[in-house]
């Protein structure tokens, strides 16, 4: 398994967006979330799915759901990268175009099954 470059740019930036969240998250918290934070140490999403990480009842209470989404959202797309698969739609495996993951770089789907999911689920996805 491979990670092409293109791979390379989408990890570095779902890295700062998910730093990006973080921060704002602190600055709206105050010192509140520095246990979440440390449960989010991004040497744990490289090794594994942070979600067992200890630190997971902390981050639950820290966070509010649309948070949890936004950074799960992020870290599913960086573990999609490290397994060689980021960049595929998740329902028909066709390679979405890099301009949208460039416009979403979180996104699980192609436009089309995108489309098809929101209508099935209105409320399920989290506008990043
Ligand atoms: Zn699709």
């Amino acid at each position: 398994m491979s990670n092409a470059p293109i791979s390379d740019t989408f990890a570095q930036q779902l890295q700062q967006m998910r730093a990006e969240l973080i921060a704002q998250i602190r600055a709206q918290r105050g010192g509140k979330v520095g246990r979440a934070e440390a449960a989010l140490d991004p040497h744990e999403v490289q090794s594994g799915d942070w979600a067992q990480v200890d630190g997971e009842r902390d981050l639950a209470q820290a966070l509010d759901e649309r948070e949890t989404a936004a950074l799960r959202a992020i870290d599913d797309a960086l573990q999609r990268i490290a397994d060689g698969r980021y960049g595929l739609c998740v329902d028909c495996g066709v390679e979405i175009p890099t301009a949208r993951l460039h416009a979403s770089p979180t996104t699980l789907r192609c436009i089309d099954c995108q489309t098809r999911y929101e209508r099935a689920h209105p409320t399920a996805t989290p506008s990043l």
